[in-house]
C-alpha cells in the first residue's frame, strides 16, 4: 500500500487547561478565556483549509490536548465541520474527544453526538480522592462517576478511562482499587500508563527536593501485571503496552501511529506524519494563531526518515501491539520480509526469549512486553541487511 492508499486520520491539539497537572509535559496552557478560545478555533479552521490531502480514506479524527472538553463543544463541532467540507468522513470514522472529569454537562455530550462525536477519552487517572489532589487534578473521584454516566446517557458506546500508575506513594492496594472501580463503570478502552517524570514538571522538583517518593520498581511492575491480568479476566484485552479494549474496541486512531499510516495534525505544536515526512508546528499557543492569521505556515520544523529508519520505526511499534508485525503487511510496504532484512538482531532478541517469528508474524514474548524499550532500542540501532530490491 502506498501513501495514496492509506488511511489516514487527523489530529486535533486543543491546548488549553483549567490548572496544570504536576506531572504533566504537555503543550498547554492555562488562564485562556471563551475569546481565546474562538480565535484559536478560527486558526484551526483556516490551517485546515490550506492542509495538501493524502489520498486514502479518513478513518478517524481525534481532539487531543490539554483538554478539547473545556472550549465549548459547538468549537469542535466548527472543527468536524470543516473538515467535512474538505473530505468525505464515512459514518463509520472513529471521532475521539479527550475529556476531563468535570468539564462536561449534559447538553455539552449532547451537542458533540451531534457534531458525530463517537467516542470519549476520559481522563480517570486514580480512583482515590488524595492521589487526585496531589497530581493537582481539577477533579474528584465523584466527578469520573458523573462523566461516565452523563455520557452513557448521551449515547456515548465507545467509552475511554485513563489511569496511571506509580504515582507518589501509591500502594499496590489503591491500584488495585483504581483499576476495579474503573472497570465497574464498564468501559469498552483502557489507558493505563506507568508515571513517566518528566523534566522541568511540579513533580520532578517534588521528587528532587524530597517531598514525595516513588514505589519501588518492583511494586510498579507488579501494578502492572497484576492489572495486565485483572484487564483480560474482565474482558479487556490487551491490544498494545498500555491498551486494553473489548475486541472491536481497539483505538483506531492510535493504530495510525503504531502502523506508521499518514495523520494530519492542527493546532500549536501538533505533529503531523505522512510517507516518511514528519513535520511540527510552534509551540506557542498565541505565536501558532498570529501565525495563521498572518497567512504563515505555523510549521515549526520537519525531518524527512530515511528508508531505513521508517522500517525500523514500523518495526518496533508493530510489536509495541500484541498482534505484532505481519510479515505480509511489511512486505506489501517495504516490498521486503522484515526477518530476512534483520535477521541478526531478531535472531539475537529471540535467543533472549524477547520475541517469536512465526511464518505470519514477529511478535513479543511475556518476557519482551516487560521490557518493550530494551527492544525498540535494539531496533533502533539495527542495521537492515542489503537484499537486491
Ligand atoms: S489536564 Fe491533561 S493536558 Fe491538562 S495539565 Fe493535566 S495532564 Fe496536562
Amino acid at each position: 500500500m502506498s501513501a495514496l492508499t492509506l488511511p489516514w486520520g487527523l489530529y486535533v491539539h486543543i491546548p488549553f487547561c483549567q490548572a496544570r497537572c504536576t506531572y504533566c509535559d504537555f503543550n498547554t496552557i492555562t488562564g485562556m478565556g471563551e475569546s481565546d478560545h474562538v480565535r484559536y478555533v478560527e486558526a484551526l479552521v483556516r490551517e485546515w483549509s490550506r492542509e495538501e490531502i493524502p489520498g486514502g480514506p479518513m478513518v478517524s479524527i481525534f481532539f487531543g490536548g490539554g483538554t478539547p472538553s473545556l472550549v465549548h463543544p459547538q468549537l469542535l463541532a466548527q472543527v468536524i465541520q470543516a473538515v467535512g467540507e474538505r473530505v468525505y468522513v464515512p459514518p463509520d470514522a472513529e471521532i475521539t474527544v479527550e475529556t476531563n472529569p468535570g468539564t462536561v454537562t449534559d447538553a455539552k455530550l449532547g451537542i458533540l453526538r451531534e457534531a458525530g462525536v463517537n467516542r470519549l477519552s476520559i481522563g480517570a487517572q486514580a480512583r482515590q480522592n488524595s492521589h487526585l489532589v496531589a497530581l493537582n487534578r481539577i477533579h474528584d473521584v465523584a466527578a469520573i462517576d458523573d462523566t461516565v454516566r452523563m455520557a452513557r446517557e448521551a449515547g456515548f458506546t465507545n467509552i475511554s478511562l485513563d489511569a496511571i500508575y506509580g504515582l507518589p506513594g501509591q500502594t499496590l492496594a489503591e491500584w488495585q482499587e483504581t483499576v476495579e472501580g474503573l472497570l465497574a463503570l464498564r468501559p469498552q478502552h483502557l489507558s493505563l500508563y506507568a508515571l513517566i517524570v518528566e523534566p522541568g514538571t511540579p513533580l520532578k522538583q517534588q521528587l528532587d527536593r524530597g517531598a514525595i517518593r516513588l514505589p519501588h520498581d518492583d511494586v510498579t511492575a507488579e501494578m502492572a501485571d497484576w492489572a495486565a491480568q485483572r484487564l483480560t479476566d474482565g474482558g479487556l484485552m490487551p491490544y498494545e503496552i498500555s491498551n486494553y479494549a473489548i475486541p472491536g474496541y481497539e483505538s483506531r486512531h492510535n493504530r495510525l501511529y503504531w502502523q506508521l499510516e499518514p495523520y494530519l495534525a492542527l493546532g500549536a505544536g501538533a505533529h503531523a506524519y505522512v510517507e516518511g515526512r514528519r513535520w511540527w508546528n510552534v509551540r506557542g499557543v498565541r505565536r501558532y494563531m498570529e501565525m495563521v492569521e498572518q497567512e504563515r505556515d505555523p510549521t515549526d520544523s520537519e525531518e524527512q526518515l530515511s528508508r531505513e529508519e521508517e522500517m525500523r520505526e514500523y518495526l518496533w511499534l508493530g510489536l509495541r501491539q500484541r498482534r505484532g508485525v505481519d510479515r505480509d503487511e511489511f512486505r506489501a510496504r517495504f516490498g521486503h520480509d522484515p526477518v530476512l532484512l534483520f535477521q541478526a538482531v531478531l535472531a539475537a532478541l529471540r535467543d533472549q526469549d524477547l520475541l517469536t517469528v512465526s511464518p505470519a508474524a514477529i511478535q513479543l514474548t511475556r518476557r519482551g512486553w516487560d521490557v518493550a524499550n530494551v527492544v525498540a532500542r535494539a531496533l533502533v540501532d539495527a542495521e537492515p541487511a542489503e537484499l537486491p530490491s
